[in-house]
């Protein structure tokens, strides 16, 4: 479904050049939950950006679904990002004076869904990350595994084909990143939806199907987690 063929991805800053991923195949399918782990720097982030459209790659291909994302335009990755793929990050990403039902809803409301089938999707999914009853509290009433909870949902309201998360439980307690991470590894569906993960934690990579780990940009290992 995501598909990173040879990928190369160079920076330029001034006359310096950085390598951050140096030839990087990786095939993901609908179905798996694949982990992906490495040291600072390694290249982890890039991989994460090209793989859900936030970047191209400078050589190789990038493809989502049979489509090069180097032949989309712009205004087209950013609706393939809207519609198809959801973002979790480590920072929650919330907005402060919105409700945690608002804050789910709002990219369908950027999308032109109304405010009401909006709102009704949003607590489903809401329902789904088992935070129904928080619905109308405000970003700063909850927790951090709470308003990471909202951020999950708010990564599905679309349905999407691909859940990217970015050290989800990089600002979590152990039970908040248990909670997560569980509730990460519900996500995947065969031919339907594949989550990915950056993680520094070990045992974020016991739930994944498969651990995928990088280093200085280049693939170091590609294995199944065995349960
Ligand atoms: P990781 O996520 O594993 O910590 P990154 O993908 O963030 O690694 O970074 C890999 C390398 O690319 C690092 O050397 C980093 O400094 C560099 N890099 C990442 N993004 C940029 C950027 N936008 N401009 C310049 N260099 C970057």
């Amino acid at each position: 479904m995501i598909e990173l063929l040879d990928a190369v991805k160079t920076y330029t800053q001034g006359r310096r050049t950085v390598s951050a991923v140096r030839g990087v195949t990786l095939r993901v399918a609908t179905g798996e939950f694949v982990t992906i782990m490495g040291p600072s720097g390694s290249g982890k982030s890039t991989l994460m950006h090209l793989m859900g459209a936030l970047d191209t790659p400078s050589g190789g291909r990038a493809v989502f679904h049979g489509q090069d994302l180097q032949t989309m335009s712009d205004r087209q990755r950013s609706l393939l990002r809207r519609d198809r793929i959801g973002f979790v990050f480590q920072a929650f990403n919330l907005l402060p004076t919105l409700t945690g039902a608002e804050n789910v809803a709002l990219p369908l409301l950027l999308a032109g869904t109304n405010r009401r089938q909006a709102l009704h999707r949003a607590s489903e999914c809401l329902e789904r990350v088992l935070l129904g009853h928080r619905a109308d509290h405000f970003p700063d009433e909850m927790s951090g595994g709470e308003m990471q909870r909202v951020a999950v949902a708010r990564a599905l309201v679309a349905d999407p084909e691909a859940v990217l998360c970015d050290e989800p439980t990089g600002n979590l307690d152990t039970a908040a990143s248990r909670e997560i991470l569980s509730l990460l590894s519900k996500l995947p569906e065969p031919g339907k939806r594949a989550v990915i993960m950056v993680t520094h934690d070990p045992n974020g990579a016991s739930y994944g199907t498969r651990l995928v780990r990088i280093r200085d940009g280049l693939l170091e290992s590609d294995e199944p987690v065995r349960k």
